[in-house]
């Protein structure tokens, strides 16, 4: 049987509130479930159930309280929450890769050279990879008179965009998806899904949280109640 590109295993996450008398939170709690190659897994819940949590675990910027999440890298299962963090990396650069509407932190590189970025990490050919990020640009409808500035001074729209175009230009074989089609036009909206569905037609297995119930029914191969997760595997044990 293969194995999954994801197992987690009775996951838990506290949050501790030291400035307000050391409340505890119990966002997860018992939380098990496998993600297999090829599947669009989108999380459901209210808002406050702990989808970004957990999406955020995944990626190890969170630790878990209790339990075990494993990645598929390279051919073997890496334990995100106990990995060295030279492993982490290197995970991040070549299996796990991250889509948000948010940009972070963006240095004064121009916006070409962004996107190009990913690809020349991993080896592309320079020519190749100006002419993937030319055409996935003028796919998002990124003008080619901004390609050449950085994407400080752009629209918060723009700079959602080249976020996008930077994190699915050479999709990672593993997609951790938050929320990439919010605030976003129907056009530009109708993109991201086409993008996010090429990418898996490719390959790549995805998880993540749409809001949007169009996006999701367009994405979504198998639809994950946060609530169900900690039934899941029992249920696929029976
Ligand atoms: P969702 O994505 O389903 O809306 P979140 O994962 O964002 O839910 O949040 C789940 C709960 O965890 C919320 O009650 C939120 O306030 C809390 N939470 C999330 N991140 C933190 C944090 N860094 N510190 C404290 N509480 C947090």
């Amino acid at each position: 049987m293969i194995s999954p590109v994801i197992s987690a295993r009775d996951l838990s996450k506290r949050f501790v509130l030291h400035n307000q008398g050391g409340t505890a939170i119990d966002v997860l709690a018992g939380v098990s479930f496998d993600v297999q190659a090829g599947e669009a897994v989108v999380l459901l819940g209210p808002s406050g159930a702990g989808k970004s949590t957990l999406l955020r675990l995944l990626y190890g910027n969170y630790r878990p309280s209790g339990g075990s999440i494993a990645i598929r890298h390279r051919g073997s299962m890496i334990d995100i929450a106990g990995c060295q963090p030279r492993q982490l990396i290197e995970v991040r650069r070549t299996t796990l890769g991250w889509v948000s509407q948010f940009l972070r932190a963006i240095p004064r590189v121009p916006t070409l050279r962004l996107v190009e970025e990913p690809m020349l990490l991993r080896g592309a050919d320079p020519k190749d990879a100006t002419r993937r990020a030319q055409a996935i640009l003028a796919r998002l409808n990124i003008p080619e008179r901004l390609w050449q500035l950085a994407p400080a001074t752009f629209s918060g729209g723009e700079q959602q965009r080249v976020n996008i175009a930077r994190s699915l230009v050479d999709p990672a074989p593993v997609l951790l998806v938050d929320e990439p089609t919010a605030s976003l036009d129907a056009g530009n909206r109708d993109v991201v899904v086409d993008l996010i569905n090429d990418a898996r037609a490719k390959g790549t297995t995805i998880i993540g949280i749409f809001h949007d119930e169009s996006v999701r029914d367009r994405i979504a191969t198998r639809l994950l109640p946060l609530s169900q997760l900690a039934t899941d595997v029992r249920q696929q044990a029976s």
